[in-house]
């Protein structure tokens, strides 16, 4: 029987035909004009007086400007940490260090609206996505990690634990509140005092987060917070009353870290890049996989070490994918991260904008197909649009290497162990997907999958309660869970 094309079938057209009206988020975010260090429970300029700007990435306007911190400023953070460290946090009962973590827990849910417009306003991050995830996942970091602290004793059954001491951390600009709170909830937990730079592009959530500690009255030296660039996270990964070294961000400087810190016995954990495979099978159902592949890679702007960042999909449905895709990708609303529609917010920097564009241009250059919506972006700010590259081979360097950006390479495969193969053959082994209808394969994949975290017909799930971290250059230690709280003690 010949095919008739139903031309009555109509289809709904969103984009310019049906203009959303504005909805900007009005809370107000309390910014201050300037910002000094947190150290020893008080604000106090960087002991050079030199400042640097804060901007938002969707406006390139200054924000605020904070302190530069040096290597004195750092100096005298681990002292204050030090001695906070012997005189009061780890000897008080984890029951007491438990009702203090709860406090902060409670005032972040207290200020959540003004933290998520200030983590909005600084890292470009839609408003959705930073009141929705980033501030109410920090707070349940720190009430999970409160119900720990009187709890010690079976972090490690059979054994004793202790905290090593004061402990240096550094976090990347992608989630600033949420990686604070991933790293200063367990330290605390666990008895130890904490130094930590945040990035140099998004500090500010960080410094609003000290008011909350300066009025849930914690101890003066338990967190320090030191402002700066790389320099400044080297002073705090390097020095000598560190006793263990907390890193997330790139592989490169993980390597760094991992080279100064051999030898000097400090405890180190790294949570670095990744390149995640997420794998559609012909049996999956395709409609919700399409949108788990959007949440995978466009979440964030695909500013996300687990970012699903390489599409696997079997063979013989790889058109109906990219299809299904590439419509998906054109109503995704891209523009002022601060209006409650926009799925697509601001890159984080003009320095992290120019690296994608040369990441594209390579895809492009290696031969690969882009497909990219035809939205409009604001005239200002750092935009790019959701990118899908079809017609992509492993060799290529889109297939190969974290681009962290709103960019999804695709691949295909025909048998599982094809998938398999593919998937494992990276440098990274942060995370990866898995879509299919059949239990059996779930468990097989997740078993053979070389990654630290398989989220099955789901992606991008997080929990205080479950373990995060990687393998092979995706780093080591985990966050979250027994196991994260594990990396925070020394057994005894
Ligand atoms: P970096 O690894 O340079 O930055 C992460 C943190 O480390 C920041 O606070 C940074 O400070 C600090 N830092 C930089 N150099 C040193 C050093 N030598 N010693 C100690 N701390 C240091 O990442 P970038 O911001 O430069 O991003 C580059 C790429 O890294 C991205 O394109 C992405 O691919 C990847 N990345 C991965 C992340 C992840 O979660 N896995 C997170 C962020 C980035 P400052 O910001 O002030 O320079």
């Amino acid at each position: 029987m010949a095919k008739t094309k139903n031309t009555n079938a109509r289809e709904l057209i969103f984009g310019d035909l049906w203009e959303f009206d504005p909805a900007p988020e009005t809370a107000d975010p309390k910014f201050k004009t300037s910002y000094g260090l947190f150290i020893d429970g008080k604000f106090s300029p960087a002991a050079s007086g030199k400042m640097f700007d804060t901007i938002n990435p969707a406006t390139e306007k200054k924000i605020s400007e904070m302190a530069l911190a040096g290597a004195r400023d750092v100096d005298r953070a681990f002292k204050a940490a030090d001695k906070a460290f012997h005189t009061t946090w780890s000897r008080m009962p984890g029951l007491e260090r438990g009702k203090y973590i709860y406090r902060i827990a409670r005032l972040l849910q207290d200020r959540a609206r003004e933290f998520a417009v200030a983590e909005t306003l600084n890292g470009g991050k839609p408003i959705r996505e930073a009141r929705d995830f980033d501030v109410p996942t920090a707070a349940a970091h720190f009430f999970y990690h409160a119900g720990w602290a009187d709890k010690l004793a079976y972090v490690a059954p059979g054994r004793s634990v202790r905290p090593p001491g004061p402990v240096g951390q550094v976090i990347p600009w992608n989630f600033p509140l949420l990686m604070l709170a991933w790293k200063i909830a367990p330290a605390l937990a666990a008895g130890n005092t904490v130094v930590i730079k945040p990035a140099e592009t998004t500090s500010i959530t960080a410094l609003k987060l000290a008011e909350i500690l300066q009025e849930a009255d914690l101890p003066p030296g338990v967190v320090n917070i030191v402002t700066g660039a790389g320099e400044t996270g080297a002073a705090v990964v390097n020095h000598p009353l560190a006793k263990k070294v907390a890193f997330t961000g790139s592989t490169d400087v993980g390597k760094i870290i991992m080279r100064s810190v051999a030898g000097t016995g400090k405890k180190l954990t790294l949570e670095l890049g990744g390149k995640a495979a997420n794998i559609i099978f012909d049996d999956a159902p395709l409609d919700q996989a399409v949108e788990g592949i959007v949440n995978g890679i466009f979440f964030n702007q695909g500013h996300v070490c687990c970012a699903g960042s390489r599409l696997l999909v079997q063979e013989n449905i790889a058109d109906v994918v990219l299809e299904k895709l590439k419509r998906r990708i054109s109503v995704l609303r891209v523009g002022d991260p601060l209006d409650k529609n926009t799925d697509v917010g601001a890159i984080n920097s003009r320095e992290q904008l120019d690296k994608i564009k040369a990441m594209v241009q390579s895809g492009i250059d290696e031969g690969a197909e882009m497909h990219q919506p035809a939205c409009k972006l604001p005239a200002r700010g750092f935009f790019f649009r959701p990118t899908v590259f079809s017609k992509v081979s492993m060799s290529h360097r889109i297939a190969r290497e974290e681009i962290f950006g709103p960019v999804l390479s695709v691949l295909t495969f025909r048998t599982v162990d094809e998938a398999i193969e593919k998937a494992n053959n990276t440098a990274f082994g942060l995370s990866a997907g898995v879509w299919t209808d059949k239990g059996s394969r779930i468990l097989k994949m997740s078993t053979e999958l070389k990654a630290g975290v398989v989220w099955a017909n789901t992606y991008n799930k997080f929990d205080p309660t479950s373990p995060f971290g990687g393998y092979k250059e995706s780093g080591f230690g985990r966050e979250g869970g027994r196991q994260g709280l594990l990396d925070y003690c020394e057994l005894v």
